[in-house]
């Protein structure tokens, strides 16, 4: 049976980290479709186009990987995919109370789709995209969080925004 699986996020840029679960996904799925949301409210650095790009050179030599966007609910996403499952990562303990809640919140919006948490090698479980960005706005050196070619898009975002 093809198991098809959602993992959502905003993945803005893509890390190590999010690399790390895709892999995790991939081995046991055998289609993971990584989708970006639009989620403008969070004011992401990067489009969606930027951030699907990256994702998708990020993954060029994993299997089974398709990269695409959303706009809207992630259960209405997963339904029109014909997905029944959505992954999602657990760094720490710090983001339980948020995934907990976003978990029972889509179930209670559709009880077919199940969420499954996956926890990261545990030299990534510090690490998020919003303190990376922080880091790379003051120069720090980025080669063990993200791709080198994510760590020069971003550092060139970053002076053009700046
Ligand atoms: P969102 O805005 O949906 O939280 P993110 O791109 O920050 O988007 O994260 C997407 C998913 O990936 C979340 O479930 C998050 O917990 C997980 N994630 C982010 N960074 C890591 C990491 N370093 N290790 C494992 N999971 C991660």
């Amino acid at each position: 049976m093809c198991q098809r699986v959602i993992y959502p996020g905003s993945f803005d840029p893509v890390t190590y980290g999010h690399i790390d679960l895709i892999k995790r996904a991939q081995d046991i799925f055998s289609e993971v479709i990584v989708a970006v949301a639009h989620n403008p409210q969070k004011k992401p650095l990067f489009s969606v186009k930027e951030r699907v790009d990256m994702l998708k050179r990020a993954t060029v030599d994993l299997k089974g990987i398709i990269i695409d966007d959303f706009d809207g609910l992630v259960i209405d996403y997963a339904r029109k995919q014909k997905a029944r499952i959505i992954i999602r990562g657990l760094r720490m303990i710090s983001d339980f109370e948020y995934e907990f809640q976003m978990a029972l919140t889509n179930r209670k919006l559709n009880p077919h789709i199940e969420t499954i948490f996956l926890m990261p090698q545990e030299s990534y479980s510090y690490l998020s995209a919003k303190l990376l960005k922080e880091a790379a706005s003051l120069g720090a050196d980025l080669s063990s969080f993200v791709p080198d070619f994510v760590e020069k898009t971003l550092k060139r975002k970053l002076r053009r925004v700046s």
